[in-house]
């Protein structure tokens, strides 16, 4: 059952994890984008880091607030609103609840995803990183029952299944659809550090 402070752990895991593959991200982005994913990511990962060193929060749905409006306020770019607004809703959807089980972890996890969906408006094949979130939120829904650890291992495999899945395929979203046939045999830099994100939270939340 996840607490405040392991969710604190999770992200301060992902922040270390970001800045170690902020180099893969932005090579990513620089050959489908404009060379920034992973240099946003790094800086709003950092801030993450800055508000948690700086304050304590007693719910989960506080810090994801916080978290959220950090995000929104310093990563940029397509990316910064997803995340930012990710995590709002995550957080949103854990308010009241304690324990944290594993329906209402699953629970937080789609609110985030529709979150991502209502502002980005994503299709499945557009190439983006709700190619990498739904099929981990498939996955995690089906292995809940095993518990929290196993169902987010099974989310994080799924997102690294459909990061490489829509590789071959164009992109139809973002900047990287500007380039049409040409954006096709790239990896999509957003599923990938949604991926990392994932893999953070099976490794810190189980
Ligand atoms: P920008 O494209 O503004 O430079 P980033 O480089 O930080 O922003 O992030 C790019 C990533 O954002 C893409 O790889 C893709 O996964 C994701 N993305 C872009 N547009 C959308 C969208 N409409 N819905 C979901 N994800 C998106
Ligand atoms: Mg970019």
């Amino acid at each position: 059952m996840p607490t405040v402070e392991n969710f604190s752990a999770w992200l301060r895991d992902y922040a270390a994890v970001v800045h170690d593959n902020a180099g893969l991200l932005t090579d990513l982005d620089s050959a489908i984008g404009d060379a920034d994913h992973g240099s946003n990511m790094d800086r709003g990962m950092t801030a993450i880091v800055a508000l948690l060193d700086a304050n304590t929060f007693d719910t989960a749905d506080a810090l994801f607030k916080k978290v959220g409006m950090t995000l929104v306020s310093t990563v940029g770019g397509a990316s910064g609103p997803l995340y930012g607004t990710f995590f709002l809703r995550f957080g949103a959807a854990l308010q009241g609840v304690d324990p944290i089980g594993a329906p209402a972890l699953g629970a937080a996890l789609r609110a985030g995803v529709d979150g991502v969906l209502a502002r980005g408006k994503a299709d499945l094949d557009d190439k983006t990183m709700y190619d990498a979130l739904a099929p981990a939120l498939a996955a995690y829904d089906a292995a809940t029952g095993d518990g929290i650890g196993p169902a987010l291992a099974a989310a994080a495999s799924a997102a690294a299944a459909g990061r490489d899945r829509v590789t071959p395929l164009v992109a139809r979203k973002g900047r990287a659809s500007y380039l049409g046939e040409r954006s096709a045999d790239h990896q999509d830099p957003g599923a990938t550090s949604v991926t990392l994100l994932l893999e953070s939270a099976a490794a810190t939340l189980s």
